[in-house]
């Protein structure tokens, strides 16, 4: 039943991708396929991950799935509906309800403090519940800028901010990418505690992590296995 006038939870597959292309255009004019017929299925409530070395095509498949970006061919389904060519209203709709994007570090806006990066996007303007959603997450600083709070702080600011309006999923950019080796495991034992409420997808270099998510794809030169 439809994503279009709001959502249902449990089907299985909430997102599919069938034959997804995107190429990009270099500075010396030169094709770069940045993905490659890509076709694959996630199902809801599930922590998938996306490994692969940088430039295979990690960001660009985040931002397909987003809706942040349309593909060259293919399609983009959520809940089996097409939204491949969403209107603009139906693609703001999605954006703003539906999906939590984590961005790579540093993503909260430095001018901002932490309580007011996760006030910013919220439907309503609820202070109390971005206040209780950071001290969830162990966020204690959050009247702090984020360049006066550790890199986890604000990584978990940052999952935070994404999850706020109660998305369906939630995509995440290389969420370990300048963190210790403890402080990657904290991040990736907070998704793993968010898989219950959310269908996750993360993306990262970093076979290591691999092992926490439910089902890992690769993705190689833009082709996914
Ligand atoms: P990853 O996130 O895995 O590092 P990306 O999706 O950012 O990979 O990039 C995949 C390929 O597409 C790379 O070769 C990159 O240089 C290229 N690319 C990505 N976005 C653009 C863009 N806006 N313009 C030109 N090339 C791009
Ligand atoms: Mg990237």
């Amino acid at each position: 039943m439809a994503l279009r006038g709001y959502l249902t939870l449990s089907k299985d597959v909430i997102l599919e991708l069938k034959g997804v292309s995107k190429s990009y255009s270099a500075s010396g004019g030169e094709k770069i396929v940045a993905l490659d017929n890509i076709s694959v299925k996630f199902n809801s409530n599930r922590f998938h991950m996306v490994v692969g070395p940088a430039g295979s095509g990690k960001s660009t498949l985040l931002r397909i799935a987003g809706l942040l970006e349309s593909p060259d061919s293919g399609s983009v389904f959520f809940d089996s509906e097409d939204y491949t060519n969403p209107s603009p209203q139906e693609r703001l709709d999605l954006i703003r309800h539906q999906i939590g994007v984590v961005p790579p570090y540093p993503g909260l806006l430095p001018y901002l403090t932490i309580l007011e990066n996760l006030v910013l996007p919220m439907n309503k303007n609820k202070k109390n519940t971005a206040v209780k959603m950071l001290k969830n997450l162990g966020v204690e600083n959050m009247g702090s800028y984020p360049n006066q709070v550790s890199v986890e702080e604000q990584q978990k600011a940052s999952i935070a901010r994404a999850v706020i309006n109660g998305p369906q999923f939630l995509l995440v950019d290389e969420p370990t990418s300048s963190l210790s080796e403890s402080g990657a495991l904290n991040i990736m034992e907070l998704l793993m505690n968010l898989k219950n409420e959310f269908t996750i997808i993360t993306f990262t270099d970093n076979l290591e992590i691999s092992k926490y998510s439910d089902e890992v794809f690769k993705l190689n030169n833009g082709i996914l296995k």
